[in-house]
């Protein structure tokens, strides 16, 4: 923590870079960096793959596309990102950068970077960003809202598993310092498209249910998407939907997007949802996991469900 914030203060000109198909806790993560930063005046611009999710706008107007810009940053901090490929474009700016950091809460975090911070038991990485703010003894008044919106995205709402004391104490700590909870649990929770709705009823309906009801399993195509209105981020909910089916272990969402197949993973108790990800090239979390591939996607609906046969079979 402290090499790290050492090489942020020194820093001339900064780099933020969460990870591609940014969630709650990549885009509140990389806007409380730049909080940090904007204290010690140092400049800074936080580049993401494609534009924020609707649902996040309110976390401002400091994120933009990138569109291939040189790099002009002597200092470059990856969030919230496993592994170098995750900054998809972006990746040359990460390693044209003379500091490379890294802040993350991946288990599966392959160990890029030349100052990383990657702490698996902590919930999102908006906690570890809370610890710099600690470190640097700054108070979070400027980024209350913003890193709680890390830390109920990651932990959807305090329900899941990585959810700990220190996160609740966290919690409590950025609510007393003007956390507007309640807005952004309405606008990350409580707020959907029609298309969105539209789409899941769909998807739902026809998902497959294999291995003794074990696991729920359902397909998204491109064509799906644009018949219903709806967009890639319109499918983010729908592998945490497959899991709550009663006797369900994993729900599995795979989605055809740009060419190939995204796979996304949840999982309720005992199936190590990273573990089996990273098999398939991806990583993540031990419940929230996910993997791109390339094929079919009948093909990798027939694979998954091969696969999660034997990893039952461990279980046995
Ligand atoms: P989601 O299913 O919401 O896309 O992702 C769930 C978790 O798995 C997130 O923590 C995300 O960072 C991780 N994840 C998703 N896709 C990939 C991937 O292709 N590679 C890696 N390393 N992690 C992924
Ligand atoms: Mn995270």
């Amino acid at each position: 923590m402290k090499a790290l914030l050492e090489a942020l203060k020194g820093a001339k000109n900064v780099v933020i870079l969460p990870h591609k198909s940014a969630d709650g806790d990549a885009l509140a993560s990389s806007a409380a960096l730049g909080k940090l930063l904007e204290t010690y005046a140092i400049p800074y611009t936080i580049y993401t793959e494609e534009p924020p999710r609707e649902d996040l706008l309110f976390l401002g107007d400091g994120f933009t596309v990138y569109e291939g810009e040189e790099s002009a940053f002597d200092t470059a901090v990856a969030v919230d990102c496993g592994d170098i490929f995750r900054l998809g474009n972006r990746a040359p700016l990460f390693e044209n950068a003379r500091a490379k950091l890294v802040i993350d809460h991946h288990a599966t975090n392959d160990g890029f970077g030349d100052i990383a911070v990657i702490d698996p038991s902590s919930a999102a990485t908006a906690e570890l960003v809370a610890a710099l703010f600690e470190e640097a003894g700054i108070s979070y008044e400027k980024a209350a809202t913003i890193l709680y919106t890390g830390l109920v995205t990651d932990t959807g709402g305090f329900r899941y598993s990585n959810t700990t004391a220190k996160t609740h104490r966290l919690a409590a700590k950025l609510l007393e310092a003007g956390a507007e909870s309640a807005k952004v649990c309405h606008a990350v929770f409580e707020q959907n498209s029609i298309e969105k709705i539209r789409l899941e009823a769909a998807v739902m309906g026809a998902m497959t249910l294999t291995h003794d009801g074990r696991t729920a399993l359902a397909a998204v195509s491109e064509d799906m998407l644009r018949s219903f209105g709806a967009t890639d981020e319109d499918t983010s909910n729908l592998s945490g939907l497959l899991r709550t089916v009663r006797g369900v272990e994993t729900g599995v969402l795979l989605r055809e997007k740009d060419g190939e197949i995204k796979i996304s993973m949840r999982t309720n108790q005992y199936i190590d949802a990273a573990a089996f990800c990273k098999t398939l090239g991806g990583g993540g979390h031990a419940r929230a996991a996910g993997a791109t591939v390339s094929g079919t996607l009948s093909e990798w609906q027939e694979k998954i469900i091969e696969k999660l046969g034997e990893t039952y079979g461990r279980h046995r």
